[in-house]
């Protein structure tokens, strides 16, 4: 069987300032700005991009900084935490680090065969932090972040659920997920050659509050694709499947579907080509404000409407 899905490819967010989402991603997390840009479809926000080295699939995350939108919810029909892979060795510097910035956090936790620890973003946004030998990613240095204590890039997401049989069927029988551990509710599948950057987790509960969309929550997930080809299949596979799929769009530096999974997540698939050195230089990455060429005649009325941001590196 052709393999269609090789793992996540970004997770994207609603954001408050976009200073603050800055100095927490880049600052304190240590991953590289790799992009600039703009919500194509309200080119008054940013779309602030951050990965590892070159921005591989699987490593990316992505922000709609709103400034002024109100706080959302997490709850059911929602992605409520999105978990990063650390070195085992690297846990005491994260707790460390995490302490100095003033960053609250649970005390590491044990989840399958792993250990981590939760907390969230200046919005509220949820990440988490799981220690894992087994991830064979190069961190890089950030900062005062050695490469060898650096975050690698995605372990998992975390999909809150009411109910999961068709979400699970979607997982399995449409977009090649195999169930691979089930614990307390929650149920991890994983995509292509699996490990870290491949599993997606369902966790089930029917207490919780049904999640409210506002900055510090979740958009949307996308899962990468090697081709355009296998991309049209999956389409295809979701159409006949009964789902409601967008037109492919053009992303600039991926192409894009769009469908909501049962439990209303936004799910994307995203092409894990051309990347994000089709519009500048893989060593500049994230250095300039990147517009796409049909709003470049607009740019000085675009970058006034922006807030002045800036990158540093804790
Ligand atoms: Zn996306």
């Amino acid at each position: 069987m052709q393999e269609l899905i090789s793992g996540l490819h970004h997770v994207t967010a609603l954001a408050g300032n976009p200073q603050k989402n800055i100095d927490f991603y880049a600052g304190i997390l240590g991953l590289k700005m790799i992009k600039k840009t703009i919500n194509f479809d309200a080119p008054d926000v940013y779309h602030l991009y951050y990965g590892d080295e070159v921005g591989n699939p699987g490593t990316i995350m992505t922000f709609f900084p709103y400034q002024d939108i109100p706080k959302g919810r997490k709850g059911a029909g929602q992605l409520t935490y999105t978990a990063f892979s650390i070195p085992v060795s690297a846990l005491g510097f994260w707790l460390d680090r995490l302490q100095t910035y003033q960053i609250a956090y649970t005390m590491p936790q044990k989840r399958f065969d792993e250990t981590y620890i939760q907390f969230e973003d200046f919005d509220g946004l949820g990440v988490e932090l799981v220690v894992t030998e087994h991830d064979k990613r190069v961190g890089r240095a950030s900062g005062t972040i050695p490469a060898e204590m650096a975050i690698k890039g995605f372990y998992t997401v975390t999909l809150h659920e009411y109910s999961i049989d068709r979400t699970v069927k979607l997982l399995t029988e449409t977009m090649q997920h195999k169930l691979v551990a089930e614990e307390n509710g929650r149920l991890r599948f994983e995509s292509g050659s699996g490990g870290a950057g491949s599993y997606t987790d369902v966790l089930y509960t029917t207490d919780s509050v049904r999640s409210l969309q506002g900055a510090g929550t979740v958009h949307h997930v996308a899962f990468a694709t090697q081709t355009d080809d296998t991309q049209l299949l999956i389409r295809e596979n979701l159409l006949s499947s009964g789902y409601q799929v967008t037109p492919v769009i053009d992303r600039n530096y991926f192409h894009s579907i769009y469908f909501r999974e049962p439990g209303n997540i936004l799910f994307e698939i995203a092409t894990n080509p051309p990347g994000f050195a089709v519009d500048e230089p893989l060593e500049q990455l994230g250095s300039r404000l990147k517009l796409p060429a049909w709003y470049e005649p607009k740019r000085d009325l675009i970058e006034k409407g922006l807030m002045p941001v800036e990158v540093n590196y804790f």
